[in-house]
């Protein structure tokens, strides 16, 4: 059977992404890939093999649940790091698989030192401190019965990383709190090393930190949207890429991801008449529509109801009634020619038209992480340009 969708992801343009970024954060950093939240919604399985054919070799994912995916289909030449939840239970098999993963509290440094123990294997650890996200990580008093611990069961743990987050770099207006940040980390750091304790990185930068704020690249990078072709926000594009003059420089930065499906049906309906559910769109003109096989069961948004569109043909196509769980329908009465199996565009490029991410979100209130992020797992990803 075929899905009614599918997303196509671009090699090439993954090829550019990482080009550029290395070239920015330079080579002497590690450049950590983030692919947590099914890589952004491109898919765990099929985005790991095209990073590893561009040269990264360290993934980072949010908990062992997607760490197991990822193991499933990494080259043993790749690391992978969990910066959240993993269950006591779960510890055991992280451990065994050599997977470094975050460390914020005694509980879970405890549960490491005991199970490396029972292994004989030393536990690969990321000691988070907090510098003010105020989410996860070591507060001070907290943080000085830790590195006791680490250093009395040093046989047991491999300090693999000292590290924090940022709490929005990606904005101008959080610029004063993510500078006290960075002073807290090197201020902790630094006692940290006093007490002849070193990690092998020191690692505080995501996307955009690690583009705008160069002395937080310190030995390692955790880069999640900027690989995918996206710019943290449109004040970090406009950052790199503005010179002074009137124009932008070109975007380095290429989407990769596009998502497609086909016309389903099309008919001729005449005027007065309510298309689809209820009576929120009320023809007012002889109106050819196509039904697109897709609905909000497929991630495509109920508030796009009467407000999103499609490329047909490479011209846009006004959504009209209701999005219901499994369709939705355009009105292509511009687009005489639409018929039953052409390629519909719900995001991407046909012709000269473009549907961004970002302007499908816009129009349902959601940035792009949290858009690609829930473009489901089942619709299958098709690997272009490789
Ligand atoms: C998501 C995440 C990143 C990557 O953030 P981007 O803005 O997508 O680059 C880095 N570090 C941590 C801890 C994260 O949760």
């Amino acid at each position: 059977m075929i899905h009614s969708s599918y997303i196509e992801l671009d090699f090439k343009a993954l090829k550019k992404n990482i080009h550029y970024l290395k070239k920015e954060i330079g080579d002497k950093v590690k450049f950590v890939s983030v692919i947590k939240g099914n890589a952004y919604g491109h898919g765990i399985q099929d985005y790991i093999p095209l990073a590893e054919a561009c040269g990264i070799s360290y993934f980072a994912v949010s908990d062992a649940y997607e760490a197991e995916i990822a193991n499933s289909v990494l080259s043993p030449k790749s690391e992978l790091m969990i910066m959240g939840m993993i269950d006591n239970e779960e510890l055991e098999w992280v451990i065994e698989k050599e997977i470094s993963f975050f460390v914020f509290d005694l509980d879970r440094l405890e549960a490491a030192i005991q199970i490396a123990k029972i292994l004989k294997k030393k536990a690969k650890i990321q000691l988070e401190i907090e510098t003010g996200m105020n989410r996860t990580g070591f507060e001070n008093d907290e943080l000085e019965t830790s590195i006791e611990l680490i250093q009395r069961n040093s046989v047991y743990l491999f300090l693999e990383g000292i590290c924090t987050h940022y709490a929005g770099a990606e904005s101008i207006a959080n610029y004063v709190r993510v500078n006290e940040q960075y002073d807290n980390f090197i201020r902790i750091t630094k006692n940290i090393n006093n007490m002849n304790l070193h990690a092998k990185y020191n690692h505080t930068a995501s996307s955009a930190s690690a583009l705008l704020y160069p002395h937080t690249r310190m030995d390692l990078v955790r880069i999640g949207i900027a690989q995918y072709g996206f710019w943290p926000t449109n004040e970090t594009k406009m950052y790199k890429l503005y010179d002074g003059e009137v124009k932008m420089l070109r975007d380095p930065l290429k989407q990769i991801l596009q998502w497609k499906t086909k016309i389903m049906s099309t008919k001729t309906v005449k005027p007065a008449k309510f298309i689809s559910y209820g009576n929120s769109f009320l023809t007012t003109k002889t109106t050819k529509i196509a039904t697109i096989p897709i609905g909000y069961f497929h991630g495509f948004r109920r508030s796009l109801s009467n407000n999103g569109f499609v490329l047909i043909n490479g011209r846009k196509a006004p959504v009209i009634g209701m999005v219901t769980m499994n369709m939705f329908i355009v009105d292509v009465s511009l687009i005489p020619n639409a018929k039953k199996g052409d390629e519909v565009v719900l995001i991407g490029k046909q012709g000269k038209n473009k549907i961004s991410v970002a302007s499908f979100s816009e129009l349902t209130n959601f940035v792009n992480y949290e858009l690609l992020s829930r473009l489901p797992a089942e619709i299958p990803r098709v690997i272009i340009n490789r």
